[in-house]
């Protein structure tokens, strides 16, 4: 048997790459596998806020809001290539909450966690401000507020690429299928996968992994599967708690304003969208429905729905003298938020908390208890760095007691050598150019086919035109 690992972690989405760089930062051996490309479930199709949860302020949950807050600076400080501060406008107009509730929240937001670097709120007369301008009714009040804005699926890949630095073992398109105790360690089988649109051969896939692996320590950070791989494994018992899931579409459209502020729409059924600056579009999100598909087989089955595209553009229609029909819509993409399952019936109120599960069959007196499985529930991008923290110093220190201490707050993220803002139109660099990124994607960030690098280490896909997509995909070919 090959020397096992420590820490497996099964799941290549943004709370498996954090707590994959935080474990191999300490001196744990590691290893990630992720079944599909790294992101590409929940973690690229977020409203990419980092966020303290304005909203969630009306369901007491202050404690989640306040750990929120205080991450914004921490990941402004850690990762300014990829986080910045964002301005959004709320317009009190047929709003379904009285103006000065929205203040209080605006005023506890400000005060719950310390502000370096993010501005605190303010009331606004919108019709002397340009953030008036694109709204329909700019004669009300409204007020502004401060959050940040983060590319989610690099987020991911700058952990991952940090994880790899420190020796953690980092594989996409490799599915875990199987997880089964051999006493005191997990044995893990592993089968890769093709990339959806395979452009090159299986044998030139991937470095070849062993099909069987052995680990003392499991991480199940496999998002909306969570339940359901345990499932498959036959590792649920009654005390396992249940995930709701819920489906949350965006839609890009034609630019409905200028300039780089957000909006946080209230509407008459009491939720909120938000309304982003996209480079040369807009984008808006996001819907809550509730997701009864089989998360086994996302992200290919699930999609915005017809009923999804028309609230969010009825929704724009109510604010913007710019209007906004589905024939419209230039782009959608979709997630399944996987939820810790409370007592709410109402999914917008389900807490947006993370909750740690250890799977354990047996009393914590039996002589011979299993090995380490952590099951990750629920959770938010804007808090995966304290998540990954929480996971090392409260669940795997006891096991592991030699790791070094937290050390992810001050240390900064990898800077990627190539310009990768979406304003920045791919079709100006020249064509060596994109070679020369392609190569770079492929050699140092596991691309593994064109769609690899134009959703997910890039967001050049709608703004990519055919024969640049054409160039890419002939470069996975020609290898
Ligand atoms: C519409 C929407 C908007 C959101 N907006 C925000 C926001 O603005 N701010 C914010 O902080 N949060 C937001 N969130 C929440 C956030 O996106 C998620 O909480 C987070 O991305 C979950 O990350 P994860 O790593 O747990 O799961 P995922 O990103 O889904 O990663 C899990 C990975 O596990 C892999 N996997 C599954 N089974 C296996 C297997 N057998 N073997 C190997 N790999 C496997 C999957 O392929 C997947 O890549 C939003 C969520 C949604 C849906």
């Amino acid at each position: 048997m090959l020397e096992p690992y420590d820490l497996c972690i099964i799941g290549g989405g943004i709370n498996g790459a954090g707590i994959a760089r935080d474990a191999a930062g300490r001196g744990l051996r590691v290893i990630l596998l992720e079944q599909n490309d790294f992101a590409s479930g929940t973690s690229s199709a977020s409203s990419k806020m980092i966020h303290g949860g304005l909203r969630y302020l009306e369901f007491y949950e202050f404690g989640l809001v306040r750990k929120s807050l205080a991450e914004r600076e921490v990941l402004l400080k850690i990762a300014p290539q990829i986080v910045r501060i964002l301005k959004f406008c709320i317009p009190h107009v047929n709003a379904p909450r009285p103006a000065w509730m929205v203040r209080l929240g605006l005023f506890l937001y400000d005060h719950l966690a310390k502000r370096r670097s993010i501005p605190g709120s303010a009331i606004l007369n919108l019709a002397q401000t340009p953030l008036g301008a694109p709204l329909k009714n700019p004669d009300i009040q409204g007020m502004m507020y401060h959050d940040c804005w983060v590319d989610d699926a690099r987020l991911v890949i700058l952990n991952l690429l940090d994880a790899e630095r420190k020796g953690a073992i980092l594989r996409n398109y490799c599915k875990v299928v199987s997880l089964a105790r051999a006493d005191d360690l997990w044995r893990i089988t592993v089968k890769p996968q093709m990339p959806p649109a395979p452009e090159i051969t299986p044998e030139a896939l991937s470095q070849p992994i062993p099909e069987m692996i052995h680990a003392r320590a499991v991480v199940n950070a496999t998002g909306p599967s969570v339940q359901s791989l345990l499932e498959d494994f036959k590792l649920l018992t009654p005390t396992t708690p249940r995930l709701t899931l819920v489906q949350g579409s965006h839609i890009i459209v034609p630019k409905l304003y200028d300039g780089d502020h957000a909006y946080f729409l209230q509407l008459p059924d009491r939720r909120v969208i938000f309304v982003f600056p996209y480079g040369p579009y807009t984008l808006c999100g996001t819907t809550e429905k509730p997701f009864d598909g089989d998360p086994r087989l996302m992200p290919q089955g699930v999609q915005a729905s017809e009923e999804e595209r028309a609230y969010l553009c009825t929704a724009l229609n109510q604010f913007f003298k710019r209007q906004t029909s589905p024939q419209d819509i230039i782009a959608d993409y979709c997630g399944v938020r996987p939820l810790f399952q409370d007592a709410h019936q109402d999914v917008s109120k389900i807490s947006r908390d993370y909750h740690l599960e250890i799977y354990s069959n047996e009393p914590h007196t039996a002589p011979n208890p299993p090995p380490l499985l952590l099951s990750i529930f629920g959770g938010k991008i804007t808090t995966y760095r304290v998540l990954a923290e929480e996971v090392m110093e409260k669940i795997l220190k006891p096991q592991f007691p030699h790791i070094g201490p937290s050390w992810t707050a001050q240390a900064p993220l990898p800077v990627c050598p190539y310009p990768l803002e979406k304003n920045k139109n791919i079709d100006e660099f020249s064509d060596q150019e994109i070679r020369d990124m392609v190569t770079y994607f492929r050699t140092q960030e596991w691309a593994k086919c064109a769609d690899d690098i134009l959703t997910r280490r890039t967001k050049w896909g709608i703004l990519a035109s055919q024969s640049v997509r054409e160039t890419i995909s002939r470069m996975f070919n020609a290898s």
